[in-house]
Parts: structure tokens; sequence; C-alpha cells
């Protein structure tokens, strides 16, 4: 459909109003309850004087507010900005500061740290342009109730104390919806040109930029992402949403692919593996998308071999490389398909993915989806390499960025020649899969040799003690650059640096080879689970 994303709502709740949309902590929300909350949030937030194109920060955790918020924003063509629920101060005034939001909505738990940053006198502070505070609690997950006593009944279980409520532009989410017309006001959209989303990047190789992404890109993926898994779910898709919302991964294949389908989100608020396998047995979600270090955690619980996990029938696994290992022994739990797919945050994300049921190659991120076209190219000159060379991955499609918010020198290298170029290394073969090497970026140059760092990880993650590797150039007076690997290892498993020495030098030629190895007991990761090895490589230098 070319059409704005809250349409997408619309429909859902005009052919199917009775059907549960969203699960949370043990309440259903129908989707004619969903779509009336929507439509409160979207007139409150226009009661505000909130109007197209200004920018609305939601700062939570998975939960039915996050949903509300999103939809009832986009209703009147405002921009989300999604923020992190985990950022401290510092990124939290940059990302606010950057996007010029005029409006939050945060839970109570969060507010703290924003209070902190917006100051005693939120006017002359340095978020003078963010006049409302929306502040929600997860109590406010339960369905927004018809009843118009409802401010006094919250009043009863009374406010947290801590948050000024009626005062420096803070309002409670419940009484600011009880309060709203049922009606928002109509809004046209323009699917491709009006921006829906400013989503910041990752973060994971420097300072996070807002990339704008219209209703038309995010709804394109979505329909690629649904069109790839139709023939395995269509019609009856239950998505299990451990990925966090506030990542375009999603945001896009959890809550616009459910959405768009009818299907039924089942929300957690964070990734939990007990909590993930409870809901499987219980649930009986069919859809599961992750990232590799959340299929490595079900891997390895206790209850995984014992618990029916046999509902999960698709797993898209993106944002960072899967392990063979790790994908064979999903599938056999489960007995569904785990497949690897690739995207960034530029391409709403998704731009490949392995056949579900088609031909699959192991260790390849597949074919473009959809739409998609995808070349790789010498980085210096722009041409295409043949086949099976390496170079820089880029790429053409609906759902590609119109570009970074407020940089147009960064846009215009990212879209040089119309096609968003990604930063990552890869190979395409005959077939035209595609293989991600590694990103330009992290690409360690060691006594003048290239070093890509996930081949070596690829070798260490063979090594049956190894839980968990990630391996950094840092800086070597003699070579320039230093191989170096960070190593969890298995519970109960023990190896010397010798042995992982032996190893390595078994497998990789020797300019590879880590000279340096550090135990931890755990690797910093993303929210969606990706290893950041800036992070290391930061400690590292300080
Ligand atoms: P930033 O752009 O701020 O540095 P980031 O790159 O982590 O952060 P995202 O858009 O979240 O931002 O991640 C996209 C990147 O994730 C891709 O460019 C690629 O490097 C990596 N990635 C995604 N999927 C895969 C995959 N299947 N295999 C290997 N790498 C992947």
């Amino acid at each position: 459909p070319d059409c704005g994303i809250p349409q997408l709502l619309r429909d859902a709740a005009a052919k199917h109003p009775d059907r549960p949309a969203l699960y949370f902590l043990g309440k259903k929300t129908a989707y004619r309850r969903l779509l009336a909350d929507v439509n409160r949030m979207a007139a409150a937030l226009s009661s505000l004087g909130i109007a197209k194109g200004d920018r609305v920060a939601i700062m939570l955790p998975n939960c039915p507010q996050a949903v509300t918020a999103y939809f009832g924003a986009l209703s009147i063509g405002a921009i989300v900005v999604q923020t992190n629920p985990l950022y401290m101060e510092r990124e939290l005034e940059y990302q606010l500061a950057d996007s010029g939001a005029s409006a939050i909505v945060t839970l109570d738990l969060l507010y703290p740290r924003l209070s902190r940053v917006r100051g005693e006198r939120p006017e002359s502070g340095p978020l003078p342009e963010l006049k409302h505070v929306i502040v929600t609690s997860l109590k406010d997950a339960l369905p927004f109730p018809k009843n118009a006593l409802y401010p006094l009944k919250q009043r009863k279980e009374g406010f947290r104390a801590d948050i000024p409520y009626g005062r420096m532009g803070v309002y409670a989410y419940r009484r600011l919806l009880a309060g709203a017309a049922g009606e928002p006001p109509e809004v046209p959209l323009d699917p491709a040109a009006d921006l829906a989303l400013l989503q910041y990047t990752g973060g994971t190789t420097g300072r996070p930029k807002g990339v704008m992404l219209t209703h038309r890109n995010l709804v394109a993926n979505t329909v690629q992402t649904a069109a790839w898994c139709y023939r395995t779910v269509g019609g009856s898709e239950r998505f299990l949403a451990a990925l966090p919302l506030f990542h375009v991964f999603g945001l896009t294949v959890l809550m616009n692919y459910s959405v768009l389908r009818a299907g039924l989100l089942i929300l957690l608020p964070r990734f939990e593996p007990d909590a993930v396998i409870k809901t499987i047995r219980q649930k009986r979600p069919n859809i599961f998308p992750g990232a590799p270090t959340m299929y490595v955690a079900l891997n390895h619980h206790q209850d995984a071999r014992t618990a029916d996990l046999s509902s999960i029938e698709v797993c898209i696994s993106g944002s960072a490389p899967l392990p063979l290992d790790v994908q064979e022994r999903f599938e056999k739990l489960t007995g569904g398909r785990l497949i690897e797919g690739y995207g960034l945050t530029e391409a709403s994300p998704v731009t490949h993915a392995n056949p579900i049921w088609g031909l699959r190659k192991i260790g390849t991120i597949g074919v473009p989806f959809p739409d998609t076209d995808a070349a790789v190219v010498d980085p210096a000159t722009g041409e295409p390499v043949p086949a099976g060379e390496i170079g820089e991955l880029v790429v053409k499609g609906p759902q590609v960025m119109q570009g970074y918010w407020q940089r147009p020198e960064e846009t215009a290298l990212a879209l040089k020649g119309g096609w968003l170029h990604t930063g990552d290394l890869a190979t395409m073969d005959a077939d035209g899969y595609f293989t991600i090497i590694d990103r330009i970026k992290d690409v360690i140059i060691a006594g003048g040799f290239n070093v890509y760092p996930r081949e070596v990880e690829e070798v260490l993650y063979e090594h049956p003690a190894v839980r968990e590797a990630a391996v950094v150039g840092v800086k070597d007076a003699y070579r320039g650059e230093t191989v170096k690997a960070f190593i969890v290892l298995r519970d109960g498993w023990q190896v010397s640096r010798p042995q992982l020495d032996r190893w390595c030098r078994e497998r990789l030629a020797a300019y590879k080879v880590p000279h340096l190895y550090e135990f931890r007991d755990s690797l910093p990761t993303s929210m969606v689970g990706k290893v950041l090895r800036r992070k290391l490589l930061e400690e590292e230098e300080s």
C-alpha cells in the first residue's frame, strides 16, 4: 500500500476490530481499542500545539504505550524520534537537541534523568525546544478504559511524588489521554515526502546521526519483509517482540509488520531468556526476529531442550553475523527456520535476506529484498568489482533514507550517485548471494596487511571453549596496528592463551593471528545485542 503508516492501523482495526493487537504483562489489547488509544494520543498531542513536521521523541521500553505514542504522533504528521531508554544524560541531551524535539513520551522511572538534562528552568536550559514531557508508568499499560472516571481512580493510585505533574510542561499520560477528544484532527500525509521517523544510527562507529525515513520508506520495508515471510506464516502472524521497538529493526519487523498483517505483537519489555522461553511456551508465537546474541543465549539456556518451542516457524537474524553453529542449534531446538538477513538504519533497515525455503547459503546475507538493487563497488572509483571480489556494498530501493538530519555533507557522501553506501565490505557470488566481510572502518591494518576482524572472530567462535569473541586493532609501535581478541568462555570451560594461539595459527595466516588476548565475563553490546568493538577500543585507549 502506498499510504502513511497510520493507515495500516486504521485498515487493521477496520477489518479485524476484535483481533488482539498487543499482548503485554497478561493483558490483551484489541485492534479497535488500540486505534481508539492512538486517536486519543493524536488528539492530545494536537491539543498541546504539536503539528505536522514537529518532532516527538519516544523514550520507552517495549510496552503498549510505545505503540500508542508512535502511531499517535504519526497520525498528526509529527516525526517520531526514537530514543533509547538506556541513554544517559549526555546521550539524551545530544539526541533531543539535535532533533529539536518539542515533546517526549517517557516512563516515570526514566524521568529523573530527563529532568536533570532539562534543568530547573527548562526554557533557559539546554533543551528550550522541548516544551512537553508526557510521563507514563508501566501501570498505564492496561488498556485504556472507556470510563470517564478514570483520572479519579488514578488519583487514588497516586502519582510518583518526585514528578512535577502539571508544571514545567509535564503531563501524566493517562490524564492527558482521558481528557483528549476521541477524534484526532485529519492531517493529510504525502507518503513519499513526509518524514515519519528520525532514527538515530546505532553509533557503533561514531556519533549517532538522525536518519530521515519517510512513511513510504517504512511502509516499503514492512511490505518487503511481510512478502518474504508470507508463505510460511501469512495469515496467522504472532510476533515475539523481544527486540526493542525503539531500534529500527524491531520497529519494522515487529511493530509495523504486525500491524500491516493485523497480527499479534507479544511485547517483552526487554530480552530475558527465562521470560522468552516461558512466553514461547505459553503464547505460541510463530515469528521471532532477533539478533545473534539472543539466539546464543537461548541455545545455552538450561530449559531450552525440554521446553516446547515448536511454535516458532520463522526467525530473522540481523544486525550482526550469525555463526553457523548458532543457527543449526536453534533450528534443532525449535524446528523452525532461522535465516540471516542484513540491513542498516539508513535502509529502514532490511535490504538482504536468505530465502526461507529456497536456496539458503549459510554465512551469506542472502539476496536483495524485492525491489532492491545491490552491487559491490570499488570504494575508490565507485565501479562495480567482479563477482567474488571484495568491495563496498551499495544499495538502492524504496526503503533507502532521504538523508541525515541537518547533515547535508554526510548525506551527499552516503547517497553518492543515487546509491546508499553502506560502509560495509562485501562480496557477491555468481548466484547473486552477498557475504559481509566487515565494516570498512573496522578493518585492521597490521604491518600493511588487511585483517578483517570478523574472519578472526569466526575462527575463535569455532573453538569449543569460546562462547563469544570480539577482535579489534590496537595501536602498535611496530606494526601500526596489532590484532587483539577479547574472549568470553563457555561456562565450565577453560583454555590457555597458547592453546588459542595454536588454534588460530592452524587456521589463519600468521598476520591475522591475535597477538593479544583478554578474557572477559561479558562483552559490551548494543541494545540489539551487537558487540561494540568501538567500546572495547575506547577502553583500550583510555
Ligand atoms: P553506526 O552507523 O552509528 O556506526 P551501526 O552501524 O551499528 O551504528 P546500524 O544501522 O544499527 O548502526 O547497523 C548496521 C550495521 O550492522 C551494518 O552496516 C553492518 O555493519 C551490521 N550488520 C547488520 N546485519 C549484519 C549481518 N547479517 N552480518 C554482518 N553485519 C551486519
